[in-house]
C-alpha cells in the first residue's frame, strides 16, 4: 500500500476513534473510565502494557500504557500524552456537542480540538507502532480532570517517579495548530474565606465585619501584586513580561445594617517563576496570620481565616536544549518557538526531568467554546507527525 493510502486510511481510523471519543461524555470531574477502558482495549490488543492511577473515589482514571522496544532500548523513551476530560457545554451548540458531526473540512463536538483530537490520531497510529521494529519504547499518558487545575496528572506523575520513568521526551498534544510552545505561566487559583462575628451595625465594635477583614486582605494582595512587578526577571518571555495577579470576586454580607460574619475572595496568581508564587503566598500568609487574625479575635476568638487551594498548575519553563522541540524541529522543519497564555501539564512532565513540548492539532480559539470544532486538515498533520516519530524510532 502506498504512503498516500495508507495516510487516508489513518485519517479515517483517526476520525472514527474521535467520533467514539467525544460521545463519551467525560466532563471534569466525572467518571472517565468507560473511556479508558476503550482507550485500553485499543492499545492491549496491539501487544501494549499498562496500568492505571485513580483519584480518592477511584472513579477518575488515568491510564499509561506503553509499546516496547525491541530491542533493548538506546533512545529516550517518547510519551504522547492527553488529557481525556472536557469542560461542561452551555447552551447554544448548532449540534449535539457529544455527537461528532462533520461540516465542510471541520469535525463539531466537545473535546473535538481540546484535546481529544491528539488522542484520536496517537490511538489510529498506535497500531503501526506496534508493527514497526522501535528501538525505543513509546507510552501514552491518557489524563483525568487538567481541566480542573490538573487534578490527575500529578498521580499519574508520583507513579512514574516510583517506576524510574523520568528520563525521555513528552509530547502534549494540546491544540496548537502544531506549532512548537516551549513555555507557559503557571496558574494558582485560591479561595480564601473569613469568618467574623455578626452583630447590629450600629455596634460595630461588638461585631468583627468579615467584609472588612476580606477587603484588608485585598488591597494586601494589591499591594503584593507591585512588587511581583519589580520581581520581573530579566529577559522575560512573557507578555505581561512579571508574574500577575487578579482579584476574581469578592462575596460576603447580607444587608446594610448588618455586620457580615462570612465574606471569601476567588483570587489567581499567575507566577513566571516558581519563586514569585512562593514569596506571594509567604507574604500574604504572614499578613493574614500575624496581623488581620489576631485582631480579629481580639473580639471573636473563633474568628477565623483560611486559604483554599483551587489549584496550582506549576509552569512550564523553557529550556534552551530541549530534546523535545528539537526532535519535533527536525521532523516538520519548523524551528519556531512560542509561548501560550493557557496553562497545560507540561510543567508536571518537566518537573521530574522529562523533555516536554506542548504541541498538538486544532487551535485554541476553538477551545472551550459552543461549537467546538477541529479542521480535519490538523489531524492529518498530527498523523505525519506521528509517522516522522515512528521513522526517528526504529531499528535502521
Ligand atoms: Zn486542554
Amino acid at each position: 500500500m502506498s504512503t498516500e493510502n495508507n495516510l487516508d486510511l489513518l485519517f479515517n481510523n483517526s476520525v472514527k476513534i474521535l467520533t467514539d471519543l467525544i460521545a463519551f461524555k467525560t466532563i471534569s470531574g466525572e467518571d472517565n473510565s468507560s473511556l479508558i477502558d476503550y482507550c485500553d482495549d485499543i492499545l492491549k490488543k496491539l501487544g501494549a502494557t499498562s496500568f492505571r492511577t485513580f483519584d480518592d473515589e477511584e472513579k477518575r482514571v488515568n491510564l499509561f500504557a506503553t509499546l516496547k522496544s525491541k530491542v533493548s532500548p538506546k533512545k529516550k523513551p517518547i510519551i504522547l500524552s492527553g488529557h481525556t476530560d472536557v469542560v461542561p457545554v452551555s447552551r447554544g451548540w448548532a449540534t449535539d456537542p457529544f455527537k461528532a458531526t462533520i461540516k465542510d473540512d471541520k469535525l463539531f463536538g466537545r473535546g473535538s480540538c481540546d484535546m481529544k483530537g491528539f488522542i484520536a490520531c496517537v490511538l489510529a497510529f498506535a497500531p503501526i507502532y506496534s508493527k514497526s521494529n522501535l528501538d525505543r519504547d513509546i507510552h501514552f499518558s491518557f489524563t483525568f480532570d487538567e481541566e480542573t487545575a490538573c487534578q490527575g496528572a500529578p498521580i499519574l506523575i508520583e507513579e512514574l517517579k516510583k517506576r524510574e520513568i523520568k528520563d525521555g521526551i513528552c509530547i502534549i498534544g494540546e491544540p496548537t495548530n502544531m506549532k512548537i510552545i516551549d513555555a507557559h505561566k503557571g496558574c494558582y487559583e485560591y479561595t480564601t474565606y473569613f469568618k467574623g462575628l455578626a452583630g447590629h451595625s450600629s455596634a460595630p465594635h461588638k461585631g468583627v465585619s468579615a467584609t472588612e477583614y476580606a477587603s484588608r486582605y485585598v488591597g494586601k494582595l494589591i499591594e503584593l501584586r507591585k512588587k511581583l512587578k519589580e520581581r520581573t526577571p530579566k529577559d522575560s518571555i512573557f507578555d505581561p513580561p512579571h508574574s500577575t495577579l487578579s482579584i476574581g470576586g469578592i462575596f460576603g454580607g447580607i444587608a446594610h445594617n448588618v455586620i457580615a460574619d462570612k465574606c471569601h475572595v476567588n483570587w489567581e496568581t499567575r507566577p513566571v517563576v516558581k519563586e514569585d508564587a512562593i514569596f506571594l503566598n509567604a507574604e500574604l500568609d504572614k499578613y493574614a496570620n500575624e496581623v488581620l487574625l489576631p485582631d480579629m479575635k481580639k473580639v471573636f476568638p473563633n474568628s477565623s481565616i483560611e486559604k483554599e487551594i483551587i489549584g496550582e498548575i506549576i509552569g512550564f519553563d523553557r529550556d534552551e536544549k530541549s530534546d523535545a522541540c528539537e526532535l519535533i524541529s527536525s521532523l516538520t522543519g519548523d524551528n519556531t518557538r512560542q509561548v501560550v497564555s493557557f496553562g497545560t501539564e507540561a510543567g508536571l512532565f518537566q518537573e521530574i526531568g522529562i523533555s516536554t513540548v506542548v504541541c498538538g492539532p486544532g487551535s485554541i480559539e476553538q477551545a472551550h467554546k459552543i461549537d467546538e470544532y477541529i479542521v480535519l486538515e490538523e489531524l492529518k498533520k498530527c498523523l505525519k507527525l506521528l509517522e516522522g516519530i515512528k521513522n526517528n524510532s526504529i531499528i535502521n
